[in-house]
C-alpha cells in the first residue's frame, strides 16, 4: 500500500522532512542495537548517526557514556520564550532481540516495501527517533524556533536496566535537563482501532510501577521418604499459589478514571465513574476491544514467573526460590508491600529484586490539551483518550529530575494494524503514511508546546 496522501505544506514542514523520516527510520533499523541485557549492547553507531544529523543542522549534540559503546546523545534547541519551562523529547536507541528465522523480512534490513518500513525498532522506537530528527532538521532549514527550549535525548539501555542510559543521565548529567518540567516519549498517540469507525489515540499519562520480587523459602533438608513439616518446596509453592490467586482490589488513579469516563461516553454508556459503588470490571465488560487499554491498570498485579528448587526427586532441599513479576498502580506501593507480607507468611521471605516507581501525570494540564489538539487536528475522526501504561519506560528515570512524562509518539495506523502486537513482536513494521502523520503532529505540537 503506497502512501497516496498528498502532503499539505501549509500545515507541515518542508517536503524533505517526509523523505528524511523514512530514510532515518530505515537506516537506524539497519544499525543493529539489540539489547540482550547484562550489558550486551552497543548503541554507539546509532548515537553517532543521530549526532551527525543534528550537528549537520547546526544543533550541537553532546555524546555521553557511562560504559564504552553505550552512548547517549543530548542536545538543546533554544526557545523564543526564555521564561517558559523546557520540554524534554526522548527516545531510546536500543531494541529488543529479534530472531531472523521468524520474520518475513530480515529484522535488521530496514526494508521499505509497499509503503511500509520493516524491521526491529520500526515502532519501538526508531520511528520516533527519526520523526524528531527530521522535524528539528526541517526547523533548522527554515529558521523555525519553538517557544519552549526543547531538550532532545537519545538514550541507551532502555530495554534493560537504563543504568547506562536515562538512569545515568538523570543521576550524573542533570544539568543538561535544567528547566525541563515535562517530557514526551514512547507508547502513546498511536491509532487503536476499537471497533468499526472508532479510532482511538491513547496518550499515556502514567505508568504502573515495577516490583519484580524474589521469594525465598527456607526449610529442613532431608530424605524424601521421611516426615518433613518444614519442606521449603511446599512452603514456597503455597506462597506462590496465594500470590498468584490474590484478588487485588480495584484502585483507580485519576488517569484511569478519566480513561474509563471517556471510553464510556464514546461507547454511549451512561455511568458516573466517581459514584460510590461504581463497578469498573462491569464497565470494562461493555467496552469491547478498548477494555484492553485499561484492564491491566485498574489494580496491582502479581504473576509468578520463575521457580528454582531441588536437584533430586528423593531429596528435600533446604531452600526454594521463586520470582514474581509484580506491578503497582500509582499510589499502590504501600498496599502492595503489606499484602505481600501477609501472602508470603512467616516461612517465606520476599524482597524487591528490581523496583521502579509508578508515574502519574495530570490529564487536565495545558500540555495534555495541546497533545490532544495536535492529534485531533491531523485526524479529526480520531478520539484521544488518556491511559496508564501497564509497564515502564525511561520516563521513570527522568521523573527523578521532576519531569512529568507523557507517552506521545504519534502514528496514524490503518485498521488491522495491531500496534501493541508489533511492540517487541515478529514482523515489526510501520507504514510510511504513519511516519508522515507523526512528523506533522510532532512538528505542530512541538512548535506550539
Ligand atoms: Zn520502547
Amino acid at each position: 500500500m503506497a502512501d497516496m496522501t498528498p502532503i499539505d505544506t501549509s500545515v507541515a514542514p518542508d517536503t524533505a522532512a517526509f523523505d528524511e523520516v523514512v530514510t532515518f527510520t530505515s537506516e537506524l533499523i539497519r544499525i543493529d542495537t539489540t539489547n540482550r541485557g547484562g550489558g550486551d549492547c552497543r548503541e554507539r553507531p546509532a548515537a553517532e548517526y543521530v549526532a551527525e544529523r543534528l550537528a549537520d543542522a547546526g544543533i550541537e549534540p553532546t555524546l555521553l557514556e557511562r560504559t564504552p559503546g553505550r552512548t547517549n546523545v543530548v542536545a538543546r534547541i533554544e526557545g523564543t520564550d526564555p521564561s517558559a519551562d523546557a520540554l524534554l523529547v526522548h527516545g531510546h536507541l536500543d531494541v529488543v532481540p529479534a530472531e531472523p528465522a521468524d520474520w518475513t523480512s530480515h529484522p535488521f534490513s530496514g526494508e521499505v516495501r509497499d509503503g511500509v518500513v520493516w524491521g526491529r525498532g520500526a515502532v519501538d522506537m526508531k520511528n520516533m527517533d527519526a520523526m524528531v530528527l527530521s522535524v528539528v532538521r526541517a526547523w533548522a532549514r527554515s529558521g523555525v524556533r519553538p517557544r519552549r527550549d526543547i531538550v532532545i535525548a537519545y538514550t541507551a539501555d532502555e530495554e534493560a536496566s537504563a543504568a547506562d542510559g536515562s538512569g545515568f543521565l538523570a543521576e550524573r548529567h542533570a544539568e543538561l535537563f535544567e528547566g525541563c518540567t515535562e517530557g514526551i516519549s514512547e507508547s502513546g498517540a498511536f491509532t487503536f482501532h476499537a471497533g468499526p469507525g472508532m479510532a482511538l489515540y491513547p496518550i499515556a499519562a502514567g505508568e504502573r510501577g515495577t516490583g519484580w520480587l524474589k521469594l525465598t523459602a527456607h526449610g529442613k533438608a532431608g530424605h524424601g521418604s521421611k516426615v518433613n513439616r518444614a519442606n521449603a518446596v511446599s512452603r514456597l509453592a503455597a506462597a506462590v499459589a496465594r500470590i498468584s490467586e490474590h484478588p487485588w482490589p480495584v484502585r483507580l488513579t485519576p488517569t484511569v478514571r478519566a480513561a474509563l469516563a471517556e471510553l464510556a461516553t464514546l461507547h454511549g454508556i451512561h455511568v458516573d465513574v466517581h459514584a460510590e459503588g461504581f463497578d469498573p470490571d462491569g464497565l470494562l465488560g461493555k467496552l469491547g476491544p478498548a477494555a484492553a487499554l485499561v484492564e491491566p491498570t485498574i489494580r496491582n498485579s502479581t504473576n509468578p514467573t520463575v521457580l528454582e528448587a531441588g536437584y533430586k526427586v528423593n531429596v528435600i532441599p533446604g531452600l526454594a526460590i521463586a520470582y514474581v513479576d509484580g506491578r503497582m498502580v500509582p499510589g499502590g506501593e504501600e498496599e502492595f508491600r503489606t499484602t505481600l507480607d501477609q501472602l508470603t507468611g512467616p516461612d517465606v521471605e520476599w524482597e524487591f529484586h528490581h523496583r521502579e516507581v509508578a508515574l502519574q501525570a495530570p490529564v487536565d494540564s495545558p500540555t495534555f490539551a495541546k497533545l490532544r489538539a495536535a492529534v485531533e487536528r491531523f485526524d479529526p475522526d480520531g478520539h484521544v483518550v488518556p491511559y496508564c501504561m501497564s509497564g515502564g519506560t525511561d520516563a521513570k528515570q527522568f521523573s527523578r529530575l521532576g519531569i512529568t512524562g507523557y507517552g506521545f509518539s504519534p502514528l496514524k495506523l490503518p485498521p488491522g494494524f495491531d500496534y501493541q502486537a508489533l511492540f517487541h513482536g515478529v514482523d515489526e513494521r510501520v507504514p510510511v503514511s504513519a511516519l508522515h502523520f507523526g512528523v506533522r503532529v510532532l512538528d505542530h505540537y512541538l512548535k506550539s508546546a
